[in-house]
């Protein structure tokens, strides 16, 4: 039985685990083939793969991209890319550069609002000081008492319309889908039922995906309900696109389904990992 997982998280960007730890417990759980997709990061591949083949188990470089959409965020797994290719790199290196100048303005409007030191204190928990993430900041919140845990803390502070949430403009996204179809890869939409968009907008942004090629849609992923999953398969097959599944796995105590951990993809689904062959010719 296969069991595989294309979206996880770990210290290089917002997750709790080193890419090691990620692998092993995914081995654990019985993934028998994982991809981890840091936030516009690749350091973690190298020893994600190596700790993977220690293991026996199939390991897909992957990469999160932010990108801004009209005015909303939208992330784009890439799979399967080469974490060598320059332009990638290039790109990813440009997303990176904003992150820091971006967090100075949360820290700043979290000070307006009575917390002080939020810079510091979410550079303490940014394992890689090239991406600081929200995630970041939500644990200092929590570890200096202030929320039960990060979860409020996002819902209080760090989402559109609160104190601590700051307009940024990330990749394009017909940049972010060159950039990993450059690199070998194959781009996913990432938790499509998670934007804030309308039916209209949400048919316009697919358009857009598949026309600056995009192949795949997450169908199966850890916040989508049932009715989101059929919904998004749906799409995907009347689009002629293939379906991921990843689990956005974060960390112990912040993420509810550990990797491998999610329903199957449904049964008419094509999944995204076919056009990569036999594991077992690997
Ligand atoms: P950033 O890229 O810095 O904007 O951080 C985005 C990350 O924050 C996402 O990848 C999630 O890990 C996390 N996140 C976003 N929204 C929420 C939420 N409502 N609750 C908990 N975590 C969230
Ligand atoms: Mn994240
Ligand atoms: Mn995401
Ligand atoms: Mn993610």
């Amino acid at each position: 039985m296969q069991n595989i997982d294309l979206h996880n998280h770990s210290r290089v960007s917002d997750g709790l685990l080193t890419p090691a730890e990620l692998v092993r417990l995914a081995a654990a759980n019985g993934v028998t083939t994982l991809a981890l997709t840091d936030h516009d990061d690749t350091e973690g591949l190298a020893e994600a793969a190596s700790t993977a083949r220690d293991l026996g188990m199939r390991f897909i470089n992957g990469v999160e991209v932010s990108v801004t959409w009209q005015q909303h965020t939208v992330h784009i797994v890439g799979l399967n890319i080469d974490p060598a290719n320059a332009a990638l790199m290039a790109g990813l290196a440009g997303i990176r550069s904003g992150r820091l100048e971006r967090a100075e303005k949360i820290a700043h409007e979290l000070a307006k609002a009575g917390i002080p030191g939020a810079l510091e204190g979410a550079l303490r928990h940014a394992h890689n000081p090239n991406i600081v993430a929200r995630p970041h900041f939500a644990r200092y919140i929590v570890e200096r008492g202030l929320a039960r845990d990060v979860r409020a803390v996002f819902k209080r502070f760090l989402i559109k319309g609160k104190t601590g949430y700051v307009k940024h403009h990330w990749a394009d996204l017909a940049d972010a889908l060159a950039w990993i179809r450059g690199a070998g890869g194959v781009a996913v939409l990432a938790h499509p039922g998670r934007y804030t968009v309308g039916q209209g907008a949400m048919q316009t942004l697919m358009d857009e995906f598949v026309a600056a090629g995009g192949q795949a849609i997450e169908v199966v992923t850890s916040n989508h309900t049932r009715d989101q999953v059929e919904h998004f398969a749906a799409e995907t097959n009347r689009r002629g696109l293939m379906a991921s599944r990843g689990s956005d796995y974060h960390g112990p105590g912040e993420s509810y389904l550990e990797p491998g951990k999610l329903p199957p993809l449904p049964a008419q689904c094509v999944p995204v990992w076919q056009t990569w062959g036999d594991p077992f010719l690997h």
